[in-house]
């Protein structure tokens, strides 16, 4: 029995058995967490949380800032010396640790996509089945890692002996955005605690609801205190104290690529901290005309809509050879008609509203830049409602490689379809980016899906599928698209030093 969701994350579940959101009277944590404890601002600043589906303010946080991340500092370094608590935790317990913190999110599994939903506007289903599916995933995979990190015995020339041992890189700073909030969180403490490093968390400004929950499970499963700290603030306050701090020796960043750059240029002045980088994406797909039409429609269709439109991996330009071109088109259309906006806390919406109103009227600008460049809006193009940022899911035809919507990354429900003829030309147009952070590929041969993959600059290439991001799988960009991997092995280097001890051996033994 169909669930009659049509969001394709609970399709399969009837109705009457969906999760249902949670009511939540009054957020219960607001506060800074600094070692295991709530501590107000130093500063006794607060900022509101927003709902982007109404206006309204869910609340106030409590706004921490560069004094306040010193103090987060100061903790996890303590948490981090020798003999500490921390450091002389065996490997197998840092794992039950994790275990832990995942039977924990999992127990409130509920309320954390309710939170999700309400701060982000992301339709709850989706948050429950997706972005806690992810945590959960995350935290258990990591989990199951603490015991396995481990180097290697070297062979070395005349009587030595050389061992490499993995350890903790530190104190590392994560730098979370707004559009997957706890998965993002999730995808940086994992890995930096399964590797026994010590973290400082500073959500988005506009979504830090869930990641302050994270800070009472981390104390509910006692983790020692200090190991996580978790700093709401905003970014060029909080966040630039954390890319500059001496006291951290690696920053994860989620974000914009203008911002990575400031990261990577506060980490050179300050310490030469490490940086991670996830940054946009421009995500180039290559529709050719002997794939699966119907599952190609489909796909792409998710990719560009799914969470608004706002994610990193978004699919925003869409090359379909041109024998299939109208027919897509065609079918485009038909498929975004079912959306359903509304509510993200009614299960049957599939579509939210926008974050804020400063990503809304840029979505706008770039609808509006479309349509005076000439490209031809099939379906979509406007706000919905009264109340709340609400973007209708936009498709253009006509795009040409030149306009605005073809260059710069939208972050918002726009989909735009070229048409090419020969794959050469398909390739290189993909190409033609300073982005380089997924693809995909829609054929069923196999020696093009072969070819192709190799030609594309991204550090993912999809074949015959959208957004399959798993966590035993690294995730991360070519070019502007950022540095360094997550999830998977991959990730564990990151948040590792690798240390050689070479022994001199006895030369009569
Ligand atoms: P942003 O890059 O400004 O914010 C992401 C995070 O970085 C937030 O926690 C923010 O507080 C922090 N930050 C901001 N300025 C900082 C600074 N100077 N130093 C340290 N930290 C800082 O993103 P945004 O302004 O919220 O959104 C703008 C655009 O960024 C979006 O339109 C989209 O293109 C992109 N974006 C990408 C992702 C992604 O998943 N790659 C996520 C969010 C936004």
């Amino acid at each position: 029995q169909e669930g009659g969701t049509g969001n394709g994350v609970a399709d399969k579940i009837p109705a009457s058995d969906l999760p249902q959101p949670v009511k939540v009277q009054q957020v219960r944590h607001t506060k800074i967490f600094i070692n295991n404890e709530w501590h107000t601002s130093i500063s006794g600043r607060t900022f509101p949380t927003l709902n982007p589906a109404t206006g309204d303010t869910i609340c106030q946080v409590q706004e921490g800032d560069k004094e306040d991340v010193d103090e987060a500092v100061a903790a996890a370094r303590a948490a981090m010396q020798h003999g500490s608590a921390w450091r002389r935790m065996g490997p197998s317990r840092r794992g039950r640790l994790l275990h832990r913190l995942a039977d924990l999110v999992e127990r409130d599994r509920l309320l954390l996509a309710t939170l999700e939903s309400l701060d982000t506007g992301k339709p709850f289903l989706q948050a429950f089945f997706i972005d806690l599916e992810g945590s959960i995933e995350t935290l258990r995979y990591y989990a199951g890692w603490a015991d396995k990190i481990h180097g290697r015995t070297v062979p070395v020339d005349k009587t030595f002996m050389s061992i490499t041992k993995h350890e903790p890189v530190g104190v590392c700073g994560a730098i979370i955005p707004w559009n997957f909030p706890l998965l993002m969180l999730m995808w940086k403490i994992a890995p930096a605690l399964s590797c026994g490093n010590t973290v400082v968390v500073k959500p988005a400004e506009q979504t830090p609801l869930t990641a302050l929950h994270i800070g009472s499970l981390i104390k509910e499963a006692e983790f020692p205190p200090g190991v996580v700290n978790i700093v709401p603030g905003f970014g060029s306050t909080a966040g630039a104290a954390i890319a500059i701090h001496g006291g951290i020796d690696k920053v994860a960043f989620t974000g914009s690529t203008e911002v990575g750059q400031l990261i990577k240029e506060a980490a050179a002045k300050s310490n030469l901290k490490r940086v991670t980088l996830e940054l946009g994406g421009k995500n180039p797909c290559i529709v050719f005309d002997d794939c699966d039409l119907q599952l190609a429609v489909e796909e792409i269709q998710k990719g560009a809509f799914y969470n608004q439109g706002q994610c990193c991996t978004a699919a925003s330009r869409v090359f379909v050879q041109e024998s299939i071109y109208e027919e897509f088109v065609r079918l485009s259309v038909e498929k975004a008609k079912k959306i359903v906006i509304g509510d993200p806390l009614d299960p049957r919406t599939t579509h939210g509203p926008q974050i804020d109103q400063r990503q809304f009227d840029k979505i706008m600008d770039l609808i509006e830049s479309g349509k005076k460049e000439g490209a031809k809006l099939e379906y979509g193009g406007g706000a919905v409602g009264e109340k709340g940022l609400f973007i209708q899911p936009t498709i253009f035809s006509e795009v040409k490689d030149s306009m605005r919507i073809a260059k710069e990354e939208i972050f918002g429900p726009v989909l735009s379809l070229f048409s090419f003829k020969s794959q050469q030309e398909a390739v290189e147009r993909a190409n033609d980016s300073r982005y380089g952070l997924v693809s995909a590929v829609f054929t069923t041969s196999m020696d093009r899906a072969l070819s192709v993959s190799g030609a594309m600059e991204t550090g993912t290439v999809w074949i015959n599928c959208y957004n399959a991001l798993h966590v035993q799988t690294p995730f991360g960009g070519y070019k502007m698209s950022g540095n360094g991997r997550e999830l998977g092995e991959y990730a564990l280097a990151e948040y590792s030093e690798v240390k050689t001890v070479t022994f001199k051996m006895n030369p009569t033994m």
